[in-house]
């Protein structure tokens, strides 16, 4: 992996920008910039040929100063120890602004999911799990999906470990299927997560959400309901979409039903009728209020965040925004609303269900969603509050930096607290 690419230094690099703007204290940076525990492992599996492979996995707990580790694992050909250290990294610095009780922590393995059947992709799972033995449980490290894993895989995953310690044990895994006590509004608890901080943000700005007119990149779980959730919610107009094959745009709204309907029986959106054909790249530069990224990450770029229209990005991706991009539109005055802070409904919905797992005790999706809101919303204010206590001294910081400043220096008052420096 080229070096200027590596995650993990980026994630590095993020920490040491906060930690200079902030005055970190030198050894709690020192901690910070490395993970806590590193588990490689090396998992058999007996494939439908009669032979066996071998697949390496990782987990990473980066730390655990505020509570047990969480976060998801992933199943992908290209997997790298240090993405999942930078996602473990990440993870830390999402849960903490979320101000929940968790640390941050990520797994993988390397693997094709596309070529395994599904007994192979259940005997791969238990593997992984019983190769992590008791490095993962409900007070440890909670895991939870992620790219190329689902709630079935989750399901699978919280079985072994149960058989591992000999009784249930559902609260050492989140995003499970309902039947085993997952819990209500985990499907859409991230674009629900962003709606909730898109409408503060547009408060902020003296923005009417109920005029605004949003365009959103991406048509996957995160722009899907985003779209909904904004219709429903708040009455907003979606004047342009995009899936990986091409965007539509309607200066009048698209129609949500509508769309969805054609992505189910031809698979793409863009023979949507009485809407113009744009490019992913167009939509990110349209006249719009809101721009929503809730594709893949590197969208906005030193290239084009000159262009862009809309007065308020909101990062529902994880990183469609690059380093270069975000000092641009800071410069320009835009209100970019960091991913970490955007797409945390996520995280927030899991915590929930291991608190309701905890509990034996399962709330209807209304108090989950009411919930969430009092999180979600709390964390922008923690954020909007820290900017505006850096501007009061003479330093303008960006929301980024502000959440990044504020994740950081909870973690470390725990270690501190903690005296583990
Ligand atoms: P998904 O796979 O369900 O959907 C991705 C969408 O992006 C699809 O519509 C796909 O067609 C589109 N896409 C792919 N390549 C594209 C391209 N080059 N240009 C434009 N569109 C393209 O994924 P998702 O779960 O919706 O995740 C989207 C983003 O949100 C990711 O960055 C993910 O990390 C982040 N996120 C998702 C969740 C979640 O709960 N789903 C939570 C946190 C963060």
């Amino acid at each position: 992996m080229a070096e200027e690419l590596n995650p993990f230094k980026i994630s590095q690099e993020q920490l040491d920008k906060a930690a200079e703007v902030m005055g970190l204290d030198k050894n709690a940076h020192t901690i910070l910039r490395e993970p806590k525990r590193i588990a490689t492992l090396n998992i058999p599996v007996k494939m439908r040929d009669g032979s066996t492979k071998v697949f390496t996995g990782f987990r990473v707990l980066y730390n655990d100063a505020r509570g047990p580790g969480k976060g998801g694992i992933r199943y992908h050909p290209s997997e790298s120890i240090d993405t999942v250290k930078a996602l473990s990294a990440w993870m830390t610095w999402k849960t903490s602004l979320a101000n929940i009780p968790y640390g941050g922590a990520k797994g993988g393995i390397i693997c094709n999911p596309k070529e395994l059947n599904e007994s192979e992709l259940e005997s791969l799972s238990r593997g992984y799990i019983r190769a992590l033995g008791r490095l993962i449980g409900p007070k440890v490290d909670i895991p939870a999906p992620d790219v190329y894993t689902n709630p079935q895989i989750m399901a699978w995953m919280m079985d072994e470990y149960s058989k591992i310690v000999g009784y249930d044990e559902f609260g050492v895994i989140t995003g499970k299927p309902i039947e085993v006590w997952g819990s209500e509004g985990r499907f859409d608890s991230t674009a629900m997560g962003g709606m909730y901080v898109m409408r503060e943000a547009a408060k902020r700005m003296n923005m009417d959400i109920t005029k605004a007119k949003i365009a959103i990149q991406g048509f996957g779980n995160a722009g899907k309901f985003a779209f909904e959730l904004a219709t429903k919610l708040f009455n907003s107009k979606v004047v342009a979409i995009s899936d990986s094959s091409g965007g539509i745009y309607s200066e009048d709204g698209l129609d949500y039903d509508q769309l969805v309907k054609l992505k189910e029986t031809k698979g793409e959106i863009s023979s949507y009728e009485k809407a113009e054909k744009i490019t992913n790249q167009q939509l990110l530069e349209l006249d719009a209020d809101i721009l929503i990224p809730a594709a893949i990450e590197n969208q906005i770029t030193a290239e084009n965040a000159d262009k862009v229209k809309a007065k308020m990005v909101l990062e529902l991706a994880n990183g469609p925004v690059t380093p270069d991009a975000d000092q641009i539109l800071f410069e320009r005055g835009i209100f970019d609303a960091p991913d970490f802070l955007v797409n945390s409904g996520g995280v927030i919905v899991s915590y929930f269900e291991w608190v309701q797992n905890q509990e034996h005790y399962y709330w209807e999706s209304d108090d989950v969603y009411k919930r969430l809101d009092k999180i979600i919303t709390k964390s922008f204010n923690d954020v909007m509050k820290t900017k505006d206590d850096y501007a009061a001294k003479g330093k303008k910081i960006s929301m980024r930096t502000a959440a990044y400043i504020l994740a950081v220096s909870r973690v470390a008052q725990a270690m501190k607290t903690r005296g583990w420096y």
